[in-house]
């Protein structure tokens, strides 16, 4: 008999966490004006709102803390983040920041201006800030493939290489870059393909313009790469990351995913005029050049991350864990983005209560729903954080109604998952006597799902 399958690490420090009655959760949420962001941690029993810093660090990041160099210039822990970095990408120049907006920040700081155009697939909404701010525009060219959620497709990361070429094409002169997201967060967690990489290299080529990997989840693409595309099945993770940033100049990195701490972040480039001329602005935004708005022992936990975190056990642990919970909702027939995504679950809400109108918010109304079902946080993806056409002011509806599940590395069993799938399955259950969702009764002008208040349509 086959044995099953199980975690590449076990337990030695423990957190508990709390179960809460309904009674309990109806008010809190009530107190929070129906706002996830808005809940204390403590009243959050499953706690999916994000993957961004909510990892378990391991044994050997926690010893490698205690030898952090916290001098100011020069530290010791820089080098051994650095050398890391260098070993797993080829970029030789290293510039730390204190997280993934912050290299966004300081690396769009030197290379973007007015009137540019940055293509990519699907741009992070900070990424797409950073763009936007400088008056420049994010055009996305994800493959159309994307945004059917029930489309079963091994890359839904993908550019479409067509439309790039197009891009480049008419408006090459407004340029500076292309981006590139590994994982594509916004569509789902979902990979690029190797093959798309090198296609993206080849007309970088072509056109003469440099290639930036966003690599949060870059290992998770590996991951990806390794068990979904022909000819890398005997390669090792390590060598499948070399392979992708060998198709780019530089990357930005949010270490709070994949390098699995808590905070933290980089910019590596094998160009040293990029790495000149990004110096200038690492020292004004995020500190001298070798801690960049990191401690040194925070350094060292990165470096030890990104290790541990570029092995096959670790990430296949992980994603098993995402694809065991899809493996229920799958039992249990309930609508999510297919194939699930290497840090996240995406419900489709549109698909689910359908007796909600969009303008009541469905996907928001369903993250209550689970919230008050079982103290599970997860977190809307839909027209809530849409926010309102910049011109018109009105709710925009164009896009996806999504409810997001993001799964934490290396924190929760999967008996956590269990309860989750269960928790939703009740709420699917008896969805079609959910007929009413939320009216907003105040919000900012900008980003307001993070503190938008709302009130229930229905008697509570
Ligand atoms: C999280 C994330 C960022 C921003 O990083 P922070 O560390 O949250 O500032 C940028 N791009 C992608 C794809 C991300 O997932």
């Amino acid at each position: 008999m086959n044995l099953p399958f199980a975690e590449s690490w076990r337990i030695k420090m423990v957190e508990p966490i709390r179960t809460s009655t309904r009674e309990e959760r109806e008010q809190w949420i009530k107190e929070a004006h129906y706002n996830v962001f808005q809940l204390p941690a403590e009243q959050v029993y499953i706690d999916l709102l994000t993957d961004s810093g909510t990892g378990a660090m391991s044994d050997r990041q926690w010893s490698a803390m205690m030898m952090g160099d916290e001098s100011y210039a020069g530290a010791r822990s820089f080098f051994r983040m650095k050398d890391m970095i260098t070993r797993l990408t080829g970029f030789e120049y290293v510039i730390p920041t204190h997280q993934g907006r912050a290299a966004e920040n300081v690396l769009f700081s030197a290379l973007v201006k007015e009137g540019d155009i940055v293509p990519g697939n699907s741009h992070f909404d900070t990424t797409k800030g950073h763009i936007e701010s400088r008056r420049a525009t994010a055009l996305d060219c994800t493959i159309a493939e994307a945004k059917n959620t029930e489309l079963d497709h091994p890359f839904k990361g993908n550019v479409d290489l067509a439309l790039l070429e197009d891009v480049l094409r008419e408006n090459g002169d407004k340029i500076p870059f292309i981006i590139v997201t590994i994982t594509n967060n916004t569509a789902g967690g979902q990979p690029v393909s190797m093959a798309n990489l090198k296609g993206v290299r080849a007309l970088a080529d072509k056109y003469g313009k440099p290639v930036v990997l966003d690599s949060a989840r870059f290992a998770e693409n590996a991951y990806f790469i390794k068990t979904r595309e022909e000819g890398y099945a005997d390669k090792t993770i390590k060598e499948i990351t070399r392979e992708m940033f060998d198709q780019a100049d530089a990357m930005t990195m949010s270490a709070k995913k994949d390098a699995i701490v808590n905070m933290g972040g980089f910019i590596a480039t094998r160009r040293p005029d990029w790495y000149e001329a990004a110096k200038c602005y690492c020292i004004p935004f995020e500190g001298y050049l070798t801690y960049g708005g990191m401690n040194g022992r925070d350094m060292e936990a990165l470096a030890v991350g990104l290790d541990e975190n570029t092995e096959f056990d670790n990430l296949h642990t992980r994603i098993h864990q995402v694809q065991f919970l899809a493996s229920l909702l799958d039992e249990y027939g309930v609508p999510y983005q297919r194939p699930a995504g290497g840090h996240a679950i995406f419900i489709d809400a549109s698909k689910v209560l359908t007796n909600v109108p969009k303008e009541e918010f469905p996907a928001q109304t369903l993250t209550v729903e689970l919230y008050k079902e079982a103290g599970i946080r997860g977190c809307e993806i839909g027209y809530i954080l849409a926010d309102r056409d910049p011109v018109t002011r009105e709710n925009r509806f164009g896009g996806l109604d999504l409810m997001r599940l993001a799964i934490p590395r290396r924190t929760y069993t999967d008996n956590h998952m269990r309860v989750i799938a269960a928790a939703l399955r009740n709420v699917y259950e008896r969805r079609d006597s959910i007929t009413r969702g939320y009216a907003i009764t105040e919000e900012a002008p900008l980003m307001r799902h993070f503190t938008v208040k709302l009130a229930p349509l229905a008697e509570q």
